[in-house]
């Protein structure tokens, strides 16, 4: 579908599942039109179906570092702007430290951190010309806290918080605003497969959400249609926990 004028754009990658499917609804609840990317066709178009006209899928495998120019440019071409993007696609690992090789670990900062940097550096060479956007990042309660069996998933995570910082510097002279967000326990299919099967683990961070319940992906979908609106236009570099008070929790 062509934008209008006056018609936001969004990028949410990740957009098919999860916490990008709410973050991707929100924004088309918005008025926003909102590309979401990821690998599985079937799940991009299971996506579309429940979100309509405004939403357009693209399947790439966002670990393909050379396809990520050509996504852009496409984007562009059939879109003609990009206001927002979201770099909420993400992969977890739950594994002994020491049982953690050298390509698992590569494997979650392959995803989780280079495909991020590497797509918001072609989005950013657009925005800069444009004069400006938002940019939304998605970290986790494990680069608040020391969480055991997720070594790479915690190193992934504490270099999103940091790229968000020194990019919402760098950028914010160019009119571009990035920002962090961070949940805290939501209830996806990502967090059942890591607290399901480990009620020990679900226990404590239940026991320290002082609102006592898991969020929903809605929750975040909400903070990050504030963060990329006109509402947050004095709001940079910032990391949000959208967790219930988990991160504060005694
Ligand atoms: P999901 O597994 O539901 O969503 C992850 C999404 O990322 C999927 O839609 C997946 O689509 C996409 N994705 C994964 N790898 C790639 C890739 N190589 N290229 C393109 N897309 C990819 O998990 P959540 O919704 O729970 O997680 C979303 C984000 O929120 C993640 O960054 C996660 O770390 C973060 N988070 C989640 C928390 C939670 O409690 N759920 C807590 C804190 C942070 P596909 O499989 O089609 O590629």
């Amino acid at each position: 579908m062509q934008s209008t004028n006056q018609q936001k754009i969004a990028i949410v990658t990740g957009g098919g599942s999860g916490i990008g499917l709410a973050i991707a609804q929100k924004f088309v609840e918005n008025e926003i039109l909102t590309i979401i990317v990821g690998r599985d066709p079937q799940k991009l178009t299971q996506a579309k179906e429940k979100l309509g006209n405004l939403c357009v899928p693209i399947s790439c495998d966002l670990t393909n570092l050379a396809a990520i120019p050509k996504l852009v440019q496409q984007i562009l071409k059939e879109h003609g702007r990009i206001d927002i993007l979201v770099n909420n696609a993400g992969i977890n690992m739950k594994k002994e430290f020491t049982e953690v090789s050298d390509e698992d670990f590569q494997r979650i900062i392959q995803t989780n951190v280079t495909a991020v940097f590497a797509l918001s550096r072609e989005v950013v060479k657009y925005m800069m010309s444009n004069g400006g956007g938002s940019i939304i990042n998605i970290s986790s309660m494990a680069s608040q806290y020391g969480i055991p069996k997720v070594i790479a998933y915690t190193a992934s995570k504490s270099a999103i918080e940091g790229m968000t910082k020194a990019m919402a510097v760098e950028l914010s002279p160019k009119g571009i605003r990035v920002n962090c967000i961070a949940p805290g326990f939501i209830a996806t299919d990502m967090s059942a497969k890591a607290l399901n099967d480990d009620p020990e683990r679900k226990h404590k961070a239940l026991d320290r959400t002082p609102m006592g319940e898991l969020g929903t992906p809605a929750d975040i979908g909400d903070a990050a249609v504030f963060l990329a609106s006109d509402a947050a236009r004095y709001i940079t570099g910032v990391i949000l926990p959208v967790d219930g008070g988990n991160s504060i929790g005694f």
